[in-house]
């Protein structure tokens, strides 16, 4: 999580966001007012420390992958891959806002605390509404449905729950995550939320802005009591749309599914060694996996230009992270595994048959080399 926001302040910083410099207070309807974001600050550090979180909560955390989130750039070996910063994060780096209040919020974890909600209390025993108008309620339901019922595991438990960055609207919520971030009490928790709340309506678009709800991923919740869900956050969908990616939220949830499966059929499990390199073979898979049952005449049976449009939405994803235990492939080899698995699936005699989890698996490894070589695109 720490890493992720980084990265996310790398966005800032690289756009020349505004210097460091204090917001001046704000004024409530009650005619109060906060005092400025220093003041602010310095009330939140001796009230909750220096942002460290429980080591249950950090836990938590990183039961929340990083798919659909912007990754550090690093320095690479341009010679060999194609790693320049991306449309996607490009438009992420836009929605930031001044550089302080950024620090501020992510010091204390603020952007991930719709994540934390959704992943300790969040469950679809209320209608959920995906997407920031709950416009992808139907569509990713009905891909859900299908991925059901073309891979060969039982999914039926698995939850879809949505994450929203308004429940930063709500004290309550906000209080609750402090508690359960930070182990403090309730009146702790009560009397820090509200300058959370300020400095989250003080981002661009306030709470609906996209750094409060930008992830979308599979979680195994067996390790904090919780089902097994796939979390759908607003900030993602919104990128996508904004960015013209018409299959975005297609791939997203058929490359998540893919997780549940490699989780269900033991592909975890690799000689690989070193973190990074399984990190890319689970990441480039849940990709092929996607783009398999999305290309396929017993899946999605898409047509070779929305393929096309899968492969950009993944190449745009790619990361140059090489000793990051999150890295998830070049874009180049995230294009080129989208690519293999749509040049399978169509290849497949007779169209009506389906690979087995467990075979696609097999499949996928065999080509892993070619698919990581540095001429893959
Ligand atoms: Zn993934």
């Amino acid at each position: 999580m720490a890493l992720r926001r980084l990265a996310v302040l790398a966005c800032a910083a690289a756009l020349g966001a505004a210097g460091i410099t204090a917001t001046a207070g704000s004024a409530h309807a009650d005619g109060s007012t906060t005092g400025s974001l220093a003041d602010q600050l310095a009330q939140v550090q001796s009230l909750l420390g220096d942002g460290t979180l429980t080591p249950q909560a950090q836990a938590a955390g990183a039961l929340g992958d990083t798919d659909w989130t912007a990754s550090e750039q690093s320095a690479i070996d341009g010679s060999q891959y194609s790693c320049g910063s991306t449309e996607l994060y490009d438009w992420l780096g836009q929605q930031a806002g001044p550089a302080q209040l950024m620090s501020d919020l992510s010091t204390y974890h603020v952007f991930d605390f719709a994540q934390y909600y959704a992943t300790y209390y969040g469950n679809d025993s209320t209608p959920q509404s995906l997407g920031p108008n709950g416009e992808d309620t139907t569509p990713i339901h009905q891909e859900f449905k299908s991925l059901q019922k073309f891979w060969d595991v039982d999914g039926s438990k698995v939850q879809l729950v949505s994450m929203k960055g308004s429940i930063l609207d709500d004290e309550s919520k906000v209080a609750q995550v402090v508690e359960l971030l930070y182990g403090v009490d309730q009146a702790t928790a009560d009397q820090v939320a509200p300058t959370f709340m300020d400095w989250a309506a003080q981002m661009p678009g306030g709470t609906d802005n996209p750094y409060f709800s930008f992830n979308l991923f599979a979680m195994n919740g067996s390790s904090i009591g919780q089902p097994d869900k796939i979390i759908v956050g607003d900030g993602v969908p919104d990128a996508f749309d904004a960015l013209g990616l018409g299959m975005g939220v297609r791939i997203a949830t058929a490359h998540e599914y893919g997780h549940i499966v490699q989780n269900k059929d033991g592909l975890r499990a690799t000689t690989l060694t070193d973190p990074a390199e399984v990190s890319r073979r689970l990441e480039l898979m849940a990709d092929a996996e996607g783009s398999y049952y999305l290309t396929s005449a017993q899946g999605a049976a898409i047509n070779d230009q929305r393929v096309e449009s899968v492969a950009r939405t993944m190449y745009d994803l790619g990361d140059c992270n090489f000793a990051s235990t999150t890295h998830h492939g070049t874009p180049d080899q995230r294009e080129a595994s989208v690519e293999w698995a749509a040049g399978v699936a169509n290849a497949v005699r007779p169209q009506s048959s389906v690979m087995t989890g467990v075979q696609f698996g097999q499949a996928f490894d065999q080509e892993l080399p070619t698919l990581v070589a540095p001429d893959a695109s």
